[in-house]
């Protein structure tokens, strides 16, 4: 059986975090690092490493995790605007190989990202 990933073990507990939503596709906690006061992950519960590994099957997934974070921004009073990033790969900068919708929020954010 292939060795469970770092937000497997967030989604049953071993590791502990602040869960904030939860459903039979996904869950979604805070950040350890936050780079706003609202930076939320949300994972599928399927362990897809990496946005370059989802597959037509996969479409309606992801548009749940959309949804997800839309609900959860609007629990979290983020009524003047959030931004929600994947993080894919080497030059992406992805650090967690289990794909997870980044929705940070809470203050005024920048454009370009560096
Ligand atoms: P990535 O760099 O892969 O896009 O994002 C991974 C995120 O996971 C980072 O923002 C990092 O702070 C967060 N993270 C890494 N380890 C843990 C952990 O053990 N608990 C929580 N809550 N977040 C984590």
């Amino acid at each position: 059986m292939a060795e469970k990933t770092l937000f497997q073990k967030i989604a049953n507990g071993e590791i502990p975090s602040e869960m904030v939503y939860e459903d039979d596709q996904c869950f979604a906690f805070r950040d350890i690092n936050p780079q706003a006061p609202t930076h939320i992950l949300i994972c599928p519960r399927k362990p897809i490493p990496s946005l370059d590994d989802i597959t037509e099957d996969d479409g309606e997934l992801v548009g749940h995790l959309s949804l997800v974070a839309t609900r959860i921004a609007a629990e979290e009073g983020l009524t003047n605007g959030y931004r929600t990033v994947y993080n894919c790969g080497e030059h992406g900068q992805q650090s967690v190989p289990h794909l997870h919708l980044h929705l940070i929020g809470g203050r005024q954010l920048n454009w370009p990202p560096g």
